[in-house]
C-alpha cells in the first residue's frame, strides 16, 4: 500500500536530522570559540551572539521532533495523527516530515494557544 512512501518520509526524515545536527554542531562550536564573550549592551557581536543562539535553540528544538517522529515510525505510527487517530495528508507530511499531528489538530492546537494568551472574558 503506503509502505513506500512512508519509507520516503523517514529517508527524508533521516536526511534531515544528520543535516539538522551538522548545523547545530557548527553552531555550536562557533559560538564556543568566540573569543570575548563579553559584551556591551547594543554590541553588534551580542545582537550576532543572540541571533546564533536563539537559531541553536530552534535547531535543538527541530531535533527533538525529528527524533520523536522517528520513535513514532519505530511504532509503526509513522503518519498517523497523535490526537484524532488519523493519517496526516501526505502533502503535509512532505513539508513538514517532522510532523506529529494533523492539519486540523495543529490548528486546534494552535487557536487554543492563542486564546490561552487572550485573557477570557465573562
Ligand atoms: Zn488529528
Amino acid at each position: 500500500m503506503n509502505r513506500n512512501r512512508t519509507g520516503s518520509h523517514i529517508e527524508k526524515l533521516q536526511a534531515e536530522r544528520a543535516q539538522t545536527l551538522l548545523k547545530l554542531t557548527h553552531l555550536q562550536e562557533a559560538l564556543r570559540s568566540e573569543v570575548d564573550p563579553e559584551f556591551d549592551e547594543g554590541d553588534p557581536d551580542l545582537v550576532e551572539h543572540e541571533k546564533a543562539m536563539a537559531l541553536a535553540q530552534g535547531l535543538e528544538r527541530k531535533l527533538e521532533s525529528i527524533d520523536y517522529a522517528l520513535r513514532q515510525a519505530q511504532n509503526g505510527a509513522y503518519g498517523i495523527c497523535e490526537r484524532c487517530g488519523e493519517r496526516i495528508d501526505p502533502a503535509r507530511l512532505e513539508a513538514v516530515p517532522e510532523t506529529t499531528l494533523c492539519l486540523k489538530c495543529k490548528v486546534v492546537d494552535e487557536r487554543r494557544i492563542r486564546m490561552r494568551a487572550i485573557p477570557v472574558q465573562i
